[in-house]
């Protein structure tokens, strides 16, 4: 079976058209300025690159593309469109509505749009992507496949914030997490990569990326992650300022006259390590500045490694103990500089980085430990697109 897999955001539409049997991603890309003037599509198929330049004013326009595109005589995958036997969607946020890949139903699609105050600039965007794909391809089953999801296992103890009860219950304010698909497929892969079951290892993952978040994986099943309510918090971030005490963004909010939308908007947009350099969201502008001697972007990568490195130790103590470290994402698969300022000092938890084997650039799997480090530390790119293919077919 192949299976489209969707990722809509309010002008954007990413997908990969995966087979299942294999699991080869046969055709890819991505649609961007949905609704802007400039709108286009880059299709990937067949070893090619095409790009479609049309007004897409809107998603259903774009899909209606895309699936021109993977029937292109040229870089297309299919012969048509009924060979697309389900269609995956990413959606960012479920809050307690939903506990799992779920397929769409009229009720579903009801139950999704009460969850867009929680992500109010992701989820309204799947929901338009699905409603897109209903309209284009109305035999076809459809998929929600939440980022959420893998840390729908935390305990109680974990998710609570120490707010009252009652307004846990009445607004279900709480820790969801978030790119639980991530790091499900890296845990997964780490065990299978060490000739473990999940059940017998504690991992910590660390997804870093423009969004960063850490996970404790206890026996296959998340404990414990750094994000919470939303995406803001946890580590700071490419613009995101991880958390901060409550009462600060208070003072914050009085002293520059913002009003609390935005005042989340400033901690969301303009902080993180872009608001501690001056200089750039991007870790590799932060390592060149660090390098030719800027105290700011020296500072902005020493906090985002130590405040990391505190995520790992609490994790290993939440857990009782640790086997392995998962370094994914951008910033996780790339730099090894990052990793060696988070591993640096957690050596009396049994971690040993080796140093010349981190700096090495490899596909795929890349154990950077020292041979005898009783925790592994494991670089493994991450593939969200493939574990919402696989939730998916599940489903069916
Ligand atoms: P997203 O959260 O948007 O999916 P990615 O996982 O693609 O983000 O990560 C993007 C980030 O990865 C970039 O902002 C950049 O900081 C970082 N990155 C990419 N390549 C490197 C590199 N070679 N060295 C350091 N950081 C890198």
């Amino acid at each position: 079976m192949k299976i489209l897999v969707v990722n809509a955001g309010s002008s954007s539409l990413k997908y990969q058209l995966i087979d299942m049997e294999t699991e080869a991603v046969l055709a890819k890309g991505g649609v961007e300025r949905i609704g802007i003037e400039g709108s286009f599509l880059k299709a990937k198929g067949n070893g090619k690159e095409k790009v479609y330049t049309q007004d897409m004013p809107n998603h259903k326009i774009a899909i209606e593309l895309v699936i021109k595109a993977l029937q292109d005589g040229d870089i297309g995958v299919i012969k048509s469109m009924d060979e697309i036997g389900a269609v995956g969607h990413r959606v960012v946020a479920s809050g307690e509505y939903f506990k799992k890949p779920t397929l769409v139903t009229p009720e579903v699609r009801k139950t999704l749009e009460k969850t867009f105050e929680l992500a109010p600039l992701h989820n309204p965007a799947a929901a338009t992507g699905l409603s897109a794909c209903i309209e284009v391809m109305p035999e076809t089953p459809m998929a929600l496949v939440f980022d959420t999801s893998f840390h729908q296992t935390m305990p109680e103890k974990a998710y609570m914030f120490g707010i009252k009860y009652e307004d846990y219950k009445e607004y279900g304010v709480r820790k969801y997490g978030a790119h639980g698909t991530s790091h499900k497929f890296v845990s997964q892969e780490a065990a299978k990569y060490l000739g473990k079951k999940p059940e017998d290892l504690k991992i910590v993952t660390c997804h870093l990326g423009n969004g960063s978040s850490i996970s404790a994986v206890d026996g296959g099943k998340c404990v414990d992650t750094s994000m919470g309510f939303t995406p803001l918090d946890g580590v700071l971030m490419g613009t995101r300022s991880g958390c901060i005490d409550a009462s600060a963004v208070e003072f914050l909010a009085r002293k520059k006259g913002l009003n609390a939308a935005d005042t989340v908007t400033y901690l969301n947009k303009q902080c993180g390590v872009a608001g501690i350099s001056g200089v750039s969201s991007d870790f590799r502008d932060l390592d060149n500045g660090a390098k030719e001697g800027n105290a700011r972007c020296a500072l902005a990568l020493d906090m985002f490694a130590y405040q990391t490195k505190k995520f790992v130790g609490s994790y290993a103590a939440a857990m009782g103990g640790l086997d392995c470290i998962v370094f994914t994402a951008g910033i996780g698969e790339n730099s090894p500089n990052v990793r060696e300022g988070i591993c640096e000092g957690l050596e009396f938890l049994g971690v040993r980085l080796d140093k010349e084997e981190n700096g090495k650039r490899v596909d795929g799997i890349h154990e950077v430990s020292v041979k005898n480090s009783s925790v592994k530390v494991l670089v493994i790119p991450t593939n969200e697109e493939l574990v919402i293919a696989r939730e998916t077919a599940q489903l069916l």
